[in-house]
């Protein structure tokens, strides 16, 4: 019966898994291209000490992923923290003071607010140095609101600096394309020429057959791009001009990015990068299988499998919370490192309600690995993202729809 209903939602989503092929393909392809133009070898995968001059397995590293980012540069550094401060990096390095930025996708991930300023905190946010932010909505059918992006543009004082958000995080609303988002920089450049253009590629990353085309974007390595193998670290990519201010801010003026030990890290980080489109692509399978059988099942998912053609991030809704108890559980359960732990409701500072979180994973926070979270409150939504692999996908799938007692009531 289990077997029966994942071979029935595997049939209806060929298309789709087709289509991810296809991408995975292509985007292996730049990953490729990429480390041969920039000659790779063994040798990069060296490292020294102390300052960490003429590192050259740092520099083929940063090279590699300028291209694969398509950009004139890149930064990419173990000792970023995580994507918050890949993001914080690009937005004080970039962002002058006493200027204006505008976010088009509506308000950024919850952990940037205290960067932006709109959240009080301990530490310069833009808003102390003068910075001034406004956001604007996505429409009702989730895209960019462009009547209003052109009245602002063309104001008195128009915004120095726009900001996209291109993945959900964890809201309801579907990712942006990399043509609408292609297509909106275009529109602000025609309006306004020296406006520059922020991403947080967050979760974006070889999601598509490209990568979207702004001025400077930033991201995680223990989500997409570092493609499960990755330890820690973030990247930024952008034009030469800014990631060179980014990278004065990142050590120090007059220093730059001439220093910076990779710990050991670039044969780890670049072997992530060159699994990552797999990776990536059996992580958007994955979710695509859990909202294909879930709404099989009479549930309601977002986003719908009609209106998507990949995405990490799958919201079912469950409608009982001993359901979501089971299918985190069973996450867990089928997780390949603290698989016997049981995942239980907690508070957690920043949410209202308690929040129960299942993953057992090889690198810690990682979000490409397989998880499940969910805030306790009604209509029980569990968010369901990442998986190395579709086949662990599968059996997870499979433990999950065992332990909530599923197929018993199907039709
Ligand atoms: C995860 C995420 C971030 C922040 O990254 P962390 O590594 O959790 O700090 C920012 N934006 C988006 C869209 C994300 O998904």
């Amino acid at each position: 019966m289990i077997n029966e209903i994942i071979k029935e939602a595997e049939d209806l989503l060929k298309e789709n898994y087709d289509w991810l092929d296809e991408v995975a393909e292509v985007n292996l392809e730049r990953v490729l291209n990429a480390m041969r133009v920039h000659q790779l070898s063994d040798m990069h995968f060296n490292w020294n000490t102390g300052y960490g001059y003429d590192d050259v397995g740092r520099e083929a590293t940063e090279r590699i992923y300028a291209a694969v980012m398509g950009t004139e540069d890149a930064l990419v550094r173990p000792a970023v923290a995580s994507g918050t401060h890949a993001i914080n990096l690009m937005l004080t390095g970039t962002v002058l003071p006493n200027s204006k930025i505008l976010s088009i996708t509506g308000k950024p991930y919850d952990t940037l607010e205290e960067t932006f300023g709109i959240r009080k905190t301990v530490g310069l946010s833009l808003a102390d140095v003068g910075v001034e932010y406004h956001s604007i909505d996505l429409t009702e059918n989730g895209t960019f609101d462009l009547p209003q992006i052109k009245s602002i543009l063309c104001s008195d004082r128009p915004p120095n600096y726009i900001y996209i958000q291109r993945s959900t995080g964890y809201s309801w609303r579907a990712h942006i394309s990399v043509e609408e988002i292609d297509h909106v920089v275009q529109y602000v450049k025609n309006l306004k020429s020296d406006c520059i253009v922020l991403l947080d590629n967050c979760y974006g990353e070889f999601t598509e057959k490209s990568e979207p085309n702004v001025d400077v974007m930033a991201g995680s390595l223990i989500k997409n791009p570092g493609g499960g193998l990755a330890i820690a670290g973030g990247y930024i990519a952008g034009t030469t001009e800014i990631i060179e201010r980014i990278a004065a801010r990142m050590t120090a003026p007059g220093v730059g990015r001439d220093v910076g030990l990779m710990f050991g890290q670039t044969r780890s980080i670049l072997q992530g990068l060159f699994f990552a489109p797999r990776v990536v692509k059996d992580a958007m399978k994955g979710a695509l299988l859990f909202g294909q059988v879930f709404s099989m099942l009479g549930y309601r998912v977002q986003p719908k499998v009609e209106d998507s053609t990949g995405h990490i991030v799958q919201a079912i809704e469950l409608k009982s919370r001993e359901k979501l108890l089971k299918f985190c559980e069973a996450i867990q359960k089928s997780s390949p490192v603290n698989s016997y732990v049981t995942p239980v409701p907690a508070p957690m500072p920043g949410y209202d309600d308690e929040v129960i979180m299942a993953a057992g994973a090889f690198v810690q926070g990682s979000s490409i690995e397989m998880s499940a979270d969910a805030p306790i409150k009604e209509p029980y939504n569990v968010f369901y993202q990442g998986g190395l692999c579709y086949e662990h996908v599968r059996i997870a799938l499979k433990n999950v729809l065992v332990d909530m007692g599923e197929l018993r009531n199907r039709r």
